[in-house]
């Protein structure tokens, strides 16, 4: 299997090879928006993107999964890499639990594999579980964690002039301008995928940091249905990967601060409603 990490994305890059670069959704925990998008285009990304529609278009089958879960049937989200990894590894009795539908990451390089088929496509990670989820997707080409990109970012000199921060390279090649970006938060994937009607308060349990989620499934409560959990505490924001000069609270209001942000960009009509297009693809 061909290597996808710094090295070899590095060799990429000096080659001018057409690149698109997926942002972890609690990138704003750990750069500013928009000043981060310009830095990527002058490192030599050509497409930058969120996650936002790949989260959406999972959104959709998690809210159908849980809908139709069968008498008795529990299971366990599978959108955090460290989790997956740690079900796998430790309590492989739960794997039949583990939701069986692609991460966002995931869901959004096929999106991407769709839409830019000449592209290679880079994802920029919050923790190193990331990368041993991605080495077993075609549709990631690299993946490196936030402080090898800042390693780049210094390596190659990237300095950047906050009034140089104007039109296209400053915005997001936009798919879906979307509420999924509360997805770094702790809970954001159930807040998001319309449970209303469909499961009471009490049958879903959201837990966030990895020894408060094993303490759970080793002595689990009873008339839960759909465990939403992350392995760092607070969720993504809280990854190993995330600058240390912030605190947690400091993150999620960036985060928070973000949302308020880009609900107000206005998204180019021909990226709206594309549920439609991205027909034929599979994310379960
Ligand atoms: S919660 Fe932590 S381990 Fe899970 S995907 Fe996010 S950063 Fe990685």
């Amino acid at each position: 299997m061909q290597e996808k990490g710094v090295e070899q994305l590095e060799s990429e890059l000096n080659k001018k090879t057409k690149l698109v670069v997926m942002l972890a959704p609690s990138f704003v925990a750990e750069w500013s928006y928009p000043e981060v998008l310009l830095k990527l285009r002058k490192l030599g990304f050509d497409k930058a993107v969120e996650l936002t529609f790949g989260a959406k278009m999972i959104n959709r089958i998690y809210h159908k999964k849980l809908k139709n879960l069968k008498k008795g049937e529990i299971v366990i989200s599978s959108v955090c890499a460290g989790i997956q990894q740690t079900i796998l590894g430790k309590y492989p009795k739960l794997k039949k639990n583990l939701i069986k539908i692609d991460s966002p990451m995931i869901a959004m390089g096929k999106v991407c594999k769709k839409f830019y088929p000449d592209y290679k496509i880079v994802f920029i990670a919050p923790c190193e579980f990331k990368k041993i989820e991605a080495k077993n997707s075609e549709n990631i080409d690299f993946v490196i964690n936030y402080q090898e990109l800042n390693k780049l970012f210094d390596k190659y000199k990237i300095k950047i002039n906050k009034l140089e921060c104007k039109g296209h390279s400053c915005l997001f090649d936009k798919f879906y301008n979307d509420y999924t970006k509360i997805y770094p938060l702790a809970g954001g994937l159930s807040k998001t995928i319309h449970l209303k009607g469909i499961l009471k308060k009490d049958e879903i349990e959201i837990i966030d940091g990895i020894l408060k989620v094993e303490k759970f499934l080793e002595n689990p409560k009873k008339g839960i249905k759909f465990l939403d959990v992350n392995f760092c505490e607070g969720g993504c924001v809280g990854g190993p990967a995330l600058r240390k000069d912030l605190t947690l609270k400091q993150k999620k209001q960036r985060v928070l601060d973000y949302i308020k942000v880009s609900n107000v960009e206005c998204i180019p009509e021909n990226r709206k409603g594309l549920i439609e297009k991205a027909k034929g693809l599979k994310f379960g």
